[in-house]
């Protein structure tokens, strides 16, 4: 079978592999489209995500839907010839955090695409059967790749708890702050505002309803971005505030943008093993910073949120790619070129 395999930093390439054989409870899946993730220009370009190092020849790809094409056990018949999304991270199912739910944050957990383990970028994928999804036939398999991404966004809109009423800013408008941002709005919050470098995303998400935006410049974003909080807020600061960046001043905007007491949620990934906190301000605010780690148990409500059209794709899903530009599509992910802000490899 054909997979896009990297060989190195900026390196992907078509390279043939055997279709893989099932081992037992998995089902083979015939893998139609697979989101490119900042997680995985992480690991394209420099081959680590901070301690999370991949060594090549290695399949990249976690975000991905596509059709079963094969079983071995009758009890997974309800998944035959079904178009379902799949959870790239499978637990050890034995250990104390697995046993109790939080699966999530398993040490010893197999995620597609990451370390040691192939992902999806590849004619065919064996996947154990409980960890897909069927999604209904209005999903197309381009958006059904991103049920993995939304559900991220969910869990940390779930982690926030939050009230309704409440005020919620996001700060950094890729894929997730953009999914992220319409999970807040369908969740009772009564503001919602973003703060991005890109005009185009500050622009898309005012047209996916977030109440007010702002233009970071690149130079002293941290000083721009809190004075122009402060404005908008008449000095109250945001009740709820979520860095979605891929850089380490999210998490100080974040932080400065929370009332005292508040809570901010931390998706983003810079990449770093270290990122620097404004500490002064989060302990006089005596704010709550809460880590969100992918996801748990959220893929079925997603589908349900996607089924029912509550969640937009069109202007986020701005781009297309056939397998062989797969490289291609990771440099232009990359360097956030013509627009783009989520760009899929669709394989059928
Ligand atoms: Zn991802
Ligand atoms: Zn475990």
């Amino acid at each position: 079978m054909k997979t896009a395999c990297w060989l190195g930093p900026r390196k992907i390439e078509i390279i043939e592999r055997p279709k893989p054989k099932l081992k037992s409870g998995e089902v083979l899946i015939q893998v139609e489209s697979v989101g490119v993730c900042g997680s995985d220009i992480h690991y394209y370009l420099e081959g680590r995500i901070g301690e999370q190092v991949i060594t090549p020849p290695l399949i990249l790809g976690h975000e991905f839907a596509g059709i079963v094409c094969e079983i071995q056990e009758t009890k997974h018949e309800y998944l035959s010839g079904k178009r379902v999304s799949v959870e790239p991270g499978i637990g050890c199912g034995t250990c104390e955090y697995c046993k109790t739910g939080h699966y999530n944050v398993c040490s010893n957990m197999r995620f597609f695409g990451g370390p040691g383990c192939d992902g999806a970028l590849s004619e065919y994928i064996a996947v154990p059967a409980e960890y897909c999804f069927p999604v209904p036939q209005s999903i197309s398999a381009p958006i059904a790749s991103l049920v993995e991404p939304t559900a991220v966004a969910l869990h940390a809109v779930e982690l926030a708890s939050v009230h309704p009423g409440e005020t919620a800013l996001v700060v950094g408008l890729g894929s997730i702050g953009l999914l992220t941002a319409q999970i807040l709005l369908i969740s009772g919050v009564s503001q919602v505002v973003g703060i991005d470098i890109i005009p185009h995303r500050t622009a898309v998400a005012k047209q996916l309803g977030v109440h007010e935006t702002f233009i970071a410049p690149l130079k002293n974003n941290i000083e721009e971005s809190v004075s122009w909080i402060r404005e908008i807020t008449n000095n109250r600061y945001f009740d709820i505030t979520f860095d979605c960046t891929n850089r380490s001043e999210g998490i100080a905007i974040a932080c400065h943008g929370t009332r005292p007491t508040g809570r901010s949620i931390l998706v983003g990934i810079s990449g770093k093993d270290y990122d620097p906190i404004p500490v002064g301000i989060a302990r006089r605010r005596e704010l709550k910073l809460q880590w969100c780690r992918r996801f748990r148990y959220n893929f079925p409500t997603t589908i349900k949120l996607i089924e029912q059209g509550k969640i937009h794709f069109d202007r986020i899903l701005t781009h297309h790619f056939r397998p062989e530009q797969t490289q291609i599509a990771f440099e232009r992910v990359a360097n956030t070129e013509d627009n783009l802000i989520k760009a899929s490899i669709d394989w059928l």
